[in-house]
């Protein structure tokens, strides 16, 4: 079997090398940095192109993890992008958080070529990639996603098929909308318990227990309460990722007020120059009002 990956940033780098130490698999792989190839090929022994269309030629499985649906657009069909260069019968799995119209638009062009088309966009963030522990939300017809599953499978502790093309898009949605306000809710929290002179991690400790408790929560609070943002995901991908959540609300009719008052303070954490912090960089804004008085 022969597998390419295009992409090997944060998360697309340790993806793909679990295909090979865990999957035993032979890969080719392309990253448009041609550093980045170099040394993932130089760790994991696969071979290295320089184009998505050389990457994909004769593979079986292609496999995608870049920015945004521009990106994307440019890596499949684009001049050089992989689906001129896959040989029918093959599936592209796509890993790339986009919009849903993407990835319906992409399995259209893909069934035209006799490609399959899985949009598989995944939660978990770089330590969920490096320990291969990633939740991956897919959409695509029963066929595709069967032949998909079990290469996912060794980067993934959680994979589903969530629907027709653009359902794993869509997932993706709920789960950032989910995180949002939740964020947002935790800040407001740690900044009101810093000031009332709590101890916040004890408080945290106690409270992590009880029904307040969640991920973001026991991953998060520290650097909320420290004020060091360098652990993932970054405010400006959650811009990125709320501004298709809000696009596609304007479709569907469902209102989401909070999560578009989270996305204006994200774009505050932007301007104070927190574009590379992760989502719990929400308190600085507070910690920045502060200063303002
Ligand atoms: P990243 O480190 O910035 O990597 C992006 C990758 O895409 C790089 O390999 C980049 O190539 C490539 N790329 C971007 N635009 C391209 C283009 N037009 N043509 C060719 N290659 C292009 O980002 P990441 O953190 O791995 O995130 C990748 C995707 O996963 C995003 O959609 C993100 O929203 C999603 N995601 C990220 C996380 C996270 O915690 N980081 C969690 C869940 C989902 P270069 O090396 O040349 O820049």
């Amino acid at each position: 079997m022969r597998v390419a990956w295009i992409g090997l940033g944060v998360m697309g780098y340790p993806m793909a090398g679990h295909l090979v130490t865990r999957g035993g698999l032979d890969l080719t792989v392309y990253n448009r940095t041609a550093s980045k190839t170099e040394k993932w090929v130089s760790s994991f022994k696969g071979r290295s192109a320089t184009t998505p269309a050389e990457a994909a030629a004769g593979a079986d499985f292609v496999f995608a993890c870049v920015g945004a649906d521009d990106d994307l657009r440019q890596v499949t069909v684009g001049p050089d992008g992989a689906f001129r260069a896959m040989k029918p019968g093959a599936v592209f799995i796509d890993h790339t958080t986009a919009s849903a119209t993407v990835a319906r638009e992409l399995q259209e062009a893909a069934a035209a070529r006799g490609l399959g088309f899985v949009d598989a966009p995944v939660s978990g963030g770089q330590a969920g990639a490096e320990n291969g522990v990633l939740t991956v939300m897919c959409g695509g017809t029963p066929e595709d996603y069967a032949k998909a599953q079990p290469l996912i499978a060794h980067f993934a502790r959680m994979c589903k098929l969530l629907g027709p093309p653009g359902s794993g898009q869509l997932a993706k949605m709920v789960n950032q909308i989910a995180i949002a306000g939740l964020v947002q809710g935790l800040a407001e929290a740690v900044n009101f318990g810093m000031r009332a002179g709590l101890d916040m991690e004890a408080v945290v400790e106690v409270i992590s227990k009880g029904a307040a408790g969640s991920w973001q929560m026991e991953n998060r609070h520290k650097t909320m309460i420290h004020g060091k943002f360098d652990f993932g995901f970054a405010a400006d991908w959650m811009r990125k990722d709320l501004g298709i959540c809000l696009d596609e609300s304007r479709r569907n009719g469902a209102p989401l007020p909070v999560t578009a008052l989270v996305d204006q303070f994200y774009a505050e954490v932007q301007k104070l120059g927190g574009g590379r912090w992760d989502t719990s960089s929400l308190i600085a804004r507070f910690q920045n009002l502060d200063k303002a008085k």
